[in-house]
């Protein structure tokens, strides 16, 4: 860990690091990271974006994927504050935006609470990385009028989270965050509270990156269709009208990749 002498107020950087190809970040993200003095990054960071740190910069990936062992949060917030109160320029890097799903507040809050300052960097998110690579709109004049960011949990067998009433409305477009095991039965809930079984739905396995794959289907075969396709890295599931310009059904490749 270096030790250079305090060179201004303490302060970290909660940043977002897109959803994987440098190219997604912000020139913001990407000038910070470049001058970070340490960096504490999430499993969800792609290599290419943690490589442009500089040679000096004290690097720790703070999570793992796949419910492996991680750090908790409570040893992550403690070596922000001690890194920070070295005077070191702390960068935190989260996968897409870290005001969505990226546990920003708990981190914030943690930092200015022990006097430090706090500056978020937004990021490309999930869903919007999806949609801009499986040629579909978020929002459509007409068909989706709301984007609802939502997660949902399996817990004893059944859906956890209650509350599920806005993305039964047909104008509503629903992004599933870490959701691989439970969207079917998102599904299946959305159906019962009278979303149409035939609404188009996408899941997209590493969204943003090269090697992105989707599965379009429609709501009612949300689930066995995830099941089937045995993904295996972060899952985005989109539900919604907006979704019915994506590639026909099945599993479907990029639209373009970015060269
Ligand atoms: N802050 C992140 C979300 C973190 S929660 C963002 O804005 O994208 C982690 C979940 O995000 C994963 O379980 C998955 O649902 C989604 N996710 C993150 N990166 C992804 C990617 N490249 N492709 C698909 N889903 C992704």
């Amino acid at each position: 860990m270096p030790h250079d002498p305090p060179v201004g107020p303490a302060k970290v950087w909660l940043v977002g690091a897109g959803p994987g190809p440098a190219d997604l970040l912000t020139l913001r993200a990407a000038r910070l990271i470049g001058q970070a003095q340490a960096l504490l990054y999430d499993a969800l960071v792609d290599d290419a974006v943690v490589a442009l740190a500089p040679p000096g910069c004290f690097r720790l990936r703070t999570g793992k994927r796949s419910g492996k062992t991680s750090m908790t949060q409570a040893v992550i917030n403690g070596l922000m504050l001690k890194l920070a109160r070295r005077g070191l320029s702390v960068v935190r890097l989260k996968g897409g935006d870290p005001s969505i799903f990226g546990r920003v507040g708990e981190e914030a809050a943690f930092l200015s609470g022990h006097g430090i300052a706090v500056e978020v960097v937004p990021g490309v998110t999930a869903a919007s990385a999806a949609a801009a690579q499986f040629g579909f709109p978020l929002t459509h004049r007409g068909q989706a009028r709301r984007l609802l960011f939502a997660t949902a949990r399996i817990e004893n067998g059944a859906l956890e989270t209650e509350g599920w009433d806005g993305g039964a409305d047909p104008k509503t477009t629903l992004a599933l965050y870490m959701a691989r095991e439970a969207a079917g039965a998102v599904a299946d809930r959305l159906i019962a509270l009278g979303r149409a079984p035939a609404t188009p739905a996408i899941a997209v396995e590493n969204a943003g990156r090269a090697d992105a794959r989707a599965i379009r289907c429609d709501l009612a075969s949300l689930g066995p269709a995830i099941a089937a396709a045995g993904l295996g890295g972060p899952v985005v599931v989109v539900i919604g009208e907006a979704v019915r310009a994506a590639a026909a059904a099945g599993l479907c490749a990029p639209r373009s990749a970015a060269g």
